[in-house]
């Protein structure tokens, strides 16, 4: 059994938890530059203010119904990710960090009542870290997030599900009659992989809801559509076709991240991993003509390792500028990566994520990253990779991926990893001493 633990409203969340005041009043947190809306609380979604909508559109909100727009924090958020991906990943023998605020557990061999688990998960997080999550179980990963998915909607929209679906919901525990009455319920737009310009498609064709789309002909959705579609139906129907660690259906967040067998102790093989995964992900950042505000970089023990001393951190480096860059964002990922090791730890996984993504050559219009809209939308290709970049990928692509790759890594440490200006940025709580927040009595 797969569970999907994912933050509601992450970026959001992680300035309430240091600013309680700001919790049942509107907010959103702006992209590099005060540019755009990348995240906001379910007040601001009341509002009517959409995802990646530019912040000048809705800035009179401020003094009409008391909105409030901070900048993003970056690091703040990817400290307070590493705290509760460490936290969750004590639950399950094996932990598939998705995105910066979710992450597919398997539950393989873990005996007990799992929704009693994940109350309990869910409960852990929110005293430890201040977060609040969503769970949702299935017996195949396409289900785990629709699971979730209920569970988010049950517990902001009551209504729209069952009151005792809020927060956690677990769909391999009810029969399938429970299940086909959700999955009348649902909109197939809300199905792990199915973007916006699919749930149009198939609207046309007569397929509204889950249910239809479970009730339409296989064969049919592969000729039509895909093969990805065809798994995400078999996915639906409890059939697991994809594993941990497998990638997603839908390319929607660049991120690359392993468990090792072995145990890496040394700095020199960590920076090695890091670098090789960096080059990964800024390839397919330039495949899909887009740049990182950001790199996500964290690597972890095993909490299995009964004997192991832990530590899994996690550092999020903002970019000088936007990048697409692979030198540049292989100095910021091994910069982050030196800030956080430890000697004397055995570290068994590592990963990169590139955070703060937005179409090449605009000033605005950022990706929505990390939402769970899983849209894949087509971005402006204004302007390409540079040409060294351009040939690096071609080669790679004609003679094996690592053909060719960036040399002596460790000189670009430092190289343009410097914050931006972000005018309503909050303090770094957590990262940075003298930003730590004050009690007085
Ligand atoms: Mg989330």
């Amino acid at each position: 059994m797969f569970a999907l633990v994912d933050v509601n409203n992450m970026y959001v969340s992680c300035e309430r938890v240091f600013r309680p005041a700001l919790v049942g009043r509107p907010v959103v947190v702006l992209s590099n530059n005060d540019g755009n809306c990348i995240a906001r609380s379910n007040e601001a979604k009341d509002l009517g203010i959409t995802m990646a909508q530019p912040w000048f559109q809705v800035r009179h909100l401020e003094r009409e119904a008391g909105l409030i727009a901070l900048s993003a924090n970056f690091e703040l958020y990817g400290d307070m990710s590493s705290r509760m991906m460490s936290l969750v990943g004590r639950y399950a023998p094996r932990q598939e960090v998705y995105s910066i605020d979710e992450s597919f557990l398997d539950f393989d061999g873990v005996r007990g009542r799992l929704a009693d688990i994940g109350r309990d998960m869910r409960a852990t997080v929110l005293r430890w870290t201040g977060l609040p999550t969503s769970v949702g179980f299935g017996p195949t990963k396409t289900l785990a997030k629709l699971a979730n998915h209920i569970a988010k909607m049950a517990d902001r929209k009551p209504g729209t599900y069952a009151p005792d679906l809020a927060q956690v919901c677990h769909l391999g525990e009810m029969t399938a009659a429970q299940r086909d009455t959700l999955f009348a319920a649902t909109e197939v737009g809300s199905v792990w992989g199915i973007g916006r310009r699919m749930t149009a498609r198939l609207n046309d064709g007569g397929i509204r809801t889950v249910s239809d789309l479970l009730r339409a002909d296989l064969a049919m959705l592969r000729r039509q559509f895909s093969v990805v579609l065809e798994k995400t139906v078999l996915e639906l129907k409890g059939t697991p076709c994809l594993g941990i660690d497998d990638e997603p259906p839908a390319q929607q967040q660049i991120m690359c991240s392993r468990s090792f067998g072995a145990p890496a102790t040394d700095l020199e093989s960590l920076t090695d991993l890091v670098s090789q995964f960096t080059a990964r992900v800024a390839e397919k950042l330039r495949h899909q003509h887009a740049t990182a505000g950001a790199v996500h970089v964290f690597i972890g023990t095993s909490p299995f390792r009964q004997n192991d001393r832990q530590h899994s951190p996690g550092v999020t480096q903002p970019m000088r500028r936007p990048t697409d860059d692979t030198r540049a964002l292989i100095g910021a990922a091994v910069s982050a990566l030196r800030g956080m090791y430890r000697p004397g730890f055995n570290y068994v996984k590592a990963g990169v994520m590139l955070v703060d993504l937005q179409p090449k050559g605009q000033q605005q219009g950022e990706l929505d990253l990390f939402s769970s809209a899983n849209e894949a939308e087509p971005i402006a290709r204004s302007r390409d990779p540079s040409p060294l970049m351009a040939t690096v990928d071609a080669l790679n692509r004609k003679f094996g991926r690592g053909a060719i790759g960036i040399g002596s890594l460790a000189h670009q440490v430092g190289g343009g990893a410097h914050a931006g200006k972000r005018e309503r940025r909050s303090p770094r709580y957590t990262t940075r001493l003298g930003e730590i927040p004050v009690a007085t009595a």
